[in-house]
């Protein structure tokens, strides 16, 4: 059993919980991040937004952190997964499944969404490469293209009013019947986007490249890419749940000013918190994080010394 006692254990190093290691190793902290390796973008093959960053493999963007952390020897990273957490006294006790058992002062929970995409044949093999969530992230490389909208949420209208920015050759497919009003339909053939009720029987594709959506009453319509309407994500752990912090009303974990939470010495940041914070949120947040988090281990020392 590798035990051993930090300042800070960071579970997840995606860049939330990297750019808070980043700070606190500034901070002459001693950091152990615990990282799975599975971000929610693991499927795409360019991330975009990250300035100076445009265009980067996700895993390219953390090698090149893993690369300059190097740097600070109070800083490790650790690929393994975060079993259980327990808050002993005024520290925290984290185990993963290699065995390793870390006490520290304070953890930060930046362990991010998963991805649950709607279940239709084809779909999952295109969500990534040509098949999106995020216009931000990737509406650009496909403006003016055709483009589908799949799926049938209550925010569908502004979905609809945010692709058709990127580009006017728009079909709307909402596998079912489309939570739209009337008034909203007439807007779409004032537009000339087309509404496609008829539930989606498959997806074809290219090497991943969408081609086709096949739909139950045998029509096809040709796509070249296209967007979910805001994917169901799930929470990757509920582990923050088992020490007092619970989901909010956007399934996003509780958290008050610079990423605290209730539960005195416990961060979460990141899409666990926001949802949605992109890869720059992220960052910032963890930068945020780390830099309170270390005004507070300063007070305490000042104090205890
Ligand atoms: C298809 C797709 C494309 C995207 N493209 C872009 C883009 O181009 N630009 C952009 O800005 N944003 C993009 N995003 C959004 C972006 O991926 C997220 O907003 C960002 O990754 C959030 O960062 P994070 O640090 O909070 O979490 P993540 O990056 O998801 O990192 C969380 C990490 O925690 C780890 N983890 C979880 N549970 C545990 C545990 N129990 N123990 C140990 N480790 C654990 C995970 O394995 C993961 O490595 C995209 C998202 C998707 C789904």
């Amino acid at each position: 059993m590798k035990q051993r006692t930090v300042d800070v254990v960071v579970v997840g190093g995606g860049p939330g919980g990297l750019s808070a290691a980043l700070v606190l190793g500034r901070s002459l902290r001693s950091v152990v991040v615990i990282d799975a390796g599975h971000p929610r973008n693991e499927v795409t093959h360019e991330s975009h937004g990250f300035l100076t960053r445009d265009g980067i493999k996700p895993f390219e963007l953390r090698e090149l952190a893993h690369e300059q952390m190097k740097k600070y020897p109070k800083v490790s990273i650790i690929k393994d997964l975060v079993e259980d957490v327990w808050k002993v006294d005024d520290h925290f006790k984290t185990t993963t499944r290699e065995g390793a058992i870390i006490y520290s002062r304070k953890l930060i929970f930046a362990t991010g969404l998963k991805e649950d995409i709607p279940d239709i044949p084809g779909l999952d093999d295109v969500y990534g490469k040509s098949v999106f969530s995020c216009p931000y992230c990737d509406a650009y490389e496909h403006r003016d293209q055709p483009i589908a909208l799949i799926g049938n949420k209550k925010e569908l209208i502004h979905y609809i009013r945010l692709i058709y920015n990127w580009s006017r050759d728009l079909v709307v497919a909402t596998n079912g019947p489309a939570s739209l009003t009337e008034k909203e339909k007439e807007e779409l053939r004032e537009r000339k986007v087309r509404l496609v009720e008829t539930p989606i029987k498959e997806v074809l594709f290219q090497d991943r490249d969408l081609h086709q959506l096949v739909f139950t009453d045998g029509e096809t319509i040709n796509r070249k890419a296209g967007f979910i309407v805001n994917t169901g994500a799930k929470q990757a752990t509920m582990l923050p749940e088992k020490l007092g912090v619970h989901l909010n009303a956007q399934d996003g974990f509780e958290t008050k000013e610079h990423g605290s939470t209730k539960v005195d010495g416990l961060f979460i940041i990141g899409d666990a918190a926001k949802r949605f914070t992109g890869l720059m949120g992220a960052a910032s947040e963890g930068y945020e994080t780390g830099v309170f988090m270390n005004k507070q281990f300063v007070e305490e020392d000042w104090i205890n010394e």
